[in-house]
């Protein structure tokens, strides 16, 4: 992404790197880390581009800030390579990086105020006064908080506390900024507007971002390439819109989003449209795309959206599941539905746009479900044990539900 200028006009990527170019290359090359017999991260290669804001994304415990922790210096891996501009800095201490990073509790000096804060990575590179001054204001008014130099840590908001650490992190224009669940601690509502944040901030001043987060909306909104990882590997990576349209395998299709899953049986394979006929387990036989290339055999679980069920009142050739609505979950902007299936153990989420005229079914309704063929997909059937977490039949912690009448 080039680096640019922001919407008051200014050069930022001038005033930090002093006309250098301000973002890095990074390649990470069979990277390791053991902890005795654990294994946090496993052999795992990702080359990140000049200028590109990529997100780690995985659930606790996938070896992402392990991963981060290597690129920073802090720890070194047991085996692997990292490259920055092609030089090698597997060991290189980390002061001698040059990374700006921000961690999720904000780490703020509380003795020192806002500006000493932020001058702290330039008095300890040597700056003379007058630089230091001419980037901590610059820095303090490209994170929106001009003026407020002189306040100390305790007296800010979280959001402000983390935006001052942001400033800290760029003020001596690091080619790479890593980031490690820097929102983790805000409320929904000043997450949200930090996201949108960070990335105006990144993209005026062009530098390459590594960022890890376990929100799956957080990383769709900020990021132009996410890496799914799941025990120390990247399980797929890709564009937001590549990963959720294409999840290579059911732990993405269910991590990137929301997905029903049904098991089934391929019966057939149509070479000429390239579809399988797969038999669910109610006996009906509906058709899916072969993805990939790929012509799946025998036992298959077939995923699709919520958002892209249908339902219909009445039996059909596009809704071939017959069920009775268990809940309605109310979320404003959308309705869920909660469907427990006729001849399968399980439940169909189908979530519908709350559009005027929406006509919601009742709790205890009989309800057909279709979709569109090409919205279905294959996996080839995962061991239970192997998922991650629960299928998409329990609403979402927040979600209000509605247990009718
Ligand atoms: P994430 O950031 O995705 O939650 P981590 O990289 O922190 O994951 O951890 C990956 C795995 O490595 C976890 O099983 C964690 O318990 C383990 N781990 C991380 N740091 C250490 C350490 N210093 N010593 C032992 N095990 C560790
Ligand atoms: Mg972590």
């Amino acid at each position: 992404m080039a680096r640019g200028v922001a919407a008051t006009g200014r050069d930022w990527a001038a005033v930090f790197t002093r006309g250098a170019v301000g973002s890095a290359r990074v390649q990470l090359e069979q990277l390791t880390k053991r902890y005795g017999d654990l294994v946090a991260v496993d052999a795992l290669s990702l080359d990140i581009a000049p200028g590109e804001f990529l997100t780690l994304l995985g659930p606790s415990g996938s070896g992402k800030t392990t991963t981060l922790m290597m690129l920073a210096g802090f720890e070194y891996p047991t085996t692997g390579r990292i490259a920055i501009d092609g030089s090698d800095v597997t060991f290189r201490p980390p002061h001698k990086r040059d990374i700006g990073v921000v961690f999720q509790s904000y780490a703020l000096f509380p003795h020192l105020t806002v500006f000493d804060n932020i001058a702290f990575p330039l008095s300890v590179r040597g700056y003379g006064k007058e630089e230091i001054r001419t980037r901590v204001e610059a820095a303090l008014e490209l994170v929106q908080l001009g003026g407020q130099g002189r306040r100390m840590p305790r007296q800010l908001s979280g959001g402000m506390q983390q935006r001052v650490a942001l400033a800290r992190a760029i003020v001596f224009g690091p080619r790479l900024l890593l980031m490690d669940e820097p929102l983790g601690a805000l409320d929904r509502k000043l997450r949200e507007s930090m996201q949108l944040e960070i990335k105006r901030i990144q993209q005026s001043l062009g530098t390459t971002v590594l960022y890890v987060t376990h929100d799956q909306d957080e990383a769709l909104t900020m990021s132009d390439r996410i890496a799914v990882m799941n025990h120390g590997r990247i399980v797929q990576i890709g564009t937001a819109a590549e990963l959720y349209e294409r999840p290579a395998d059911e732990f993405v299709a269910g991590f990137l989003g929301e997905c029903n899953f049904l098991p089934g049986t391929v019966q057939a394979f149509d070479a000429a449209s390239r579809q399988a006929h797969v038999g669910l387990a109610n006996g009906t036989i509906v058709a899916a795309p072969v993805a990939n290339g790929v012509v799946p055999a025998g036992a298959v679980t077939l995923g699709v959206r919520p958002e892209r069920c249908l339902i219909r009142e009445g039996p059909g050739p596009d809704a071939p599941l017959i069920g009775r609505v268990q809940q309605v979950a109310y979320l404003g902007d959308a309705v869920k539905l909660y469907v427990a299936v006729e001849g399968g153990a399980e439940t169909v989420v189908v979530k519908q746009l709350n559009r005027e005229g929406l006509r919601v079914p009742q709790r205890g309704e009989v309800v057909h479900i279709g979709w569109a063929s090409a919205d279905a997909r294959l996996f080839p059937r995962a061991v239970a044990a192997e998922r991650s977490r629960p299928l998409a039949a329990t609403p979402a912690t927040g979600e209000r539900v509605d247990h009718g009448v």
